[in-house]
């Protein structure tokens, strides 16, 4: 039998983490609803299990799936995306400073400007492929860089190996990459240079739009055993329910990634030619202005477009109510395609100057495309296009 490391994705999805069911062989795990682990004497439990806010079975199941996938020697899994975001940032203290890309998941710039800057904690923001400004702008006090790649909403794509040798260049320092856009499918961050990796796995991973959660993953024992403690002390952990969702919709991930790219993909072409379209922002169209770079360090190009409309924000607004197929919500990634209109819906917390100028305009539309036939997906945006 191969090393488990050597498994390819498709097999580490299906057969990671999974034990069977230790009383009747069944094939799946059961779900361990139970908050609470019998003692055999005091003091001495079984294995981990003493209360389910430290661990849980099926935590530790998806837990182990996850680094798999993620190839990464520790995972933690938590209640969202943002509980994720949180743990992380509790290893700073007031004074350290923080280096962020500069188009950024709403959420986590609420938790920057909200939470961080009132702690005392600095955070700039940066086009971080410019090699200059970021060399500048990192201090003594510089703790931390963060990034997504691509961005949301621009899908810009941001150079993670070259931004980690540049951090390393100066002084320790981790370099946090928010993967959710991409899941381990499509990018494996550590290996590229990144000390944290965090997902929301309410999006991609969770794949279904059923469920919230989050995970964070790295190889580092020392950030392992304070992301270990954040994660029961301040207690943002998901239920065993959900973990056992997380698990189950691990084994479809590398199946669903294929069809959101390669719908995406199509999608993006018909849209290039669309009238009514001013601009289509999908990594796969070799008009992307980072398309060379997604190329070389993506293995596909994802289920995100973003596109202009000629016309208002209104005229946007209008073509997100027209469409039937696209569901008119925020979140993506699930098999269901939705639309959203950033400057009023994800993006509406970003002060205007600020959305203007990394180019959320009002006439920005994200698509999430979904695993649906691509020529139904199409003919809908026809539609709403009025074509
Ligand atoms: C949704 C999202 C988050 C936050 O995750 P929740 O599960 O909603 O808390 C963080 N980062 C990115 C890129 C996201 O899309």
């Amino acid at each position: 039998m191969k090393d488990k490391k050597e498994w390819g994705v498709n097999t580490k999805a299906v057969h990671a983490g999974v034990e069977p069911g230790p009383k009747y062989n069944s094939v799946n795990p059961p779900i361990y609803m139970s908050s609470t682990f019998l003692h055999q004497s005091p003091g001495k439990y079984f294995e981990d299990y003493e209360y389910s806010r430290g661990a849980n079975p099926n935590r530790n199941a998806f837990e182990e799936a996850l680094c798999s996938l993620e190839k990464a020697e520790h995972c933690f899994a938590v209640s969202s995306g943002v509980a994720a975001a949180d743990i992380i940032l509790r290893t700073l203290s007031s004074g350290d400073e923080i280096i962020s890309g500069d188009d950024l998941y709403g959420g986590t710039h609420r938790l920057f400007s909200k939470l961080c800057e009132p702690a005392g904690i600095k955070v700039s923001y940066l086009d971080l492929n410019n090699a200059e400004l970021l060399e500048k702008a990192i201090t003594p006090a510089t703790r931390m860089i963060w990034l997504e790649s691509p961005t949301n909403p621009m899908l810009k794509i941001f150079d993670i190996k070259k931004v980690s040798e540049i951090a390393q260049s100066k002084h320790p320092l981790d370099l946090v990459v928010d993967n959710t856009f991409c899941s381990p499918i499509l990018q494996n961050p550590l290996e590229l240079g990144a000390s944290v990796v965090m997902h929301s796995t309410t999006k991609y991973i969770g794949g279904h739009s059923d469920l919230l959660g989050g995970a964070v993953l790295t190889n580092s024992d020392e950030l392992a055993s304070k992301f270990k403690f954040f994660q029961s002390a301040a207690g943002a952990i998901p239920s065993p329910f959900d973990c056992y969702l997380m698990s189950r919709s691990l084994k479809t991930l590398p199946l669903r990634i294929d069809k959101h790219c390669a719908n995406a993909l199509e999608v993006a072409k018909f849209l290039e030619s669309a009238s009514g379209v001013s601009r289509v922002i999908y990594p796969g169209l070799e008009s992307h202005p980072d398309h060379q770079l997604a190329k070389k360090q993506m293995n596909d190009f994802g289920g995100m477009i973003s596109i202009e409309l000629d016309g208002d924000g209104d005229k946007a607004k209008k073509f997100c109510s027209e469409l039937e197929l696209f569901g008119l919500a925020v979140s993506l990634g699930g098999v269901e395609s939705l639309v959203e209109h950033p400057a009023t819906m994800t993006h509406w917390g970003i002060p205007k100057k600020q959305r203007l100028e990394v180019g959320i305009t009002d006439s920005l539309v994200r698509l999430s495309i979904g695993v649906e036939d691509s020529k139904d997906l199409i003919a809908d945006i026809s539609c709403a296009l009025g074509l």
